[in-house]
């Protein structure tokens, strides 16, 4: 098949999967509604409520958030950057966007970004106060020169 055939047959699973998206957060929100409005004296049932009403807004998090890759993906699709690497303009492999729709990095970029990524930028400024804090280090190397 070719590329932009993948892409386009893609493209109807992904309008697919955003209606149906659309359709489940309409239900989730209505069901946030029912659930606020209802005024429970009891404590139990209020937290019941409550538990639910999180299990829900949480569910409600997740699908927006991948209703909201949907629409991006779509609208590159839309524009053909679909499938073009946002940082070094590369083709992402078909292979790749089968697996990972919402790609927007190729595999290369990807790893960079993850090296370099939020999640394990914390420990590379750790690294970083401890690299500062070796001055003390040098201080005590100097004093052995000084020694021998
Ligand atoms: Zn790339």
């Amino acid at each position: 098949m070719a590329r932009k055939d993948a892409i386009l047959s893609m493209r109807q699973i992904l309008i697919k999967r955003r209606d149906a998206l659309r359709t489940a957060l309409a239900g989730d929100l209505s069901l946030l509604k029912e659930l606020r409005a209802q005024t429970a004296g009891d404590v139990v049932d209020a937290a019941l409520d409550s538990a639910q009403d999180e299990i829900s807004s949480q569910l409600a998090e997740v699908e927006s958030r991948e209703l909201a890759s949907i629409e991006n993906a779509l609208v590159r699709m839309k524009e053909g950057h679909f499938g073009v690497c946002e940082a070094c303009s590369g083709t992402i492999p078909m292979a790749r966007l089968n697996a990972l729709p919402y790609a927007t990095l190729c595999i290369e970029c990807q790893r960079e970004a993850e090296r370099y990524g939020s999640t394990s930028s914390s420990d590379a400024d750790w690294g970083r106060v401890l690299d500062n804090s070796g001055d003390a280090d040098v201080s005590i190397n100097d004093i052995e020169l000084d020694v021998s």
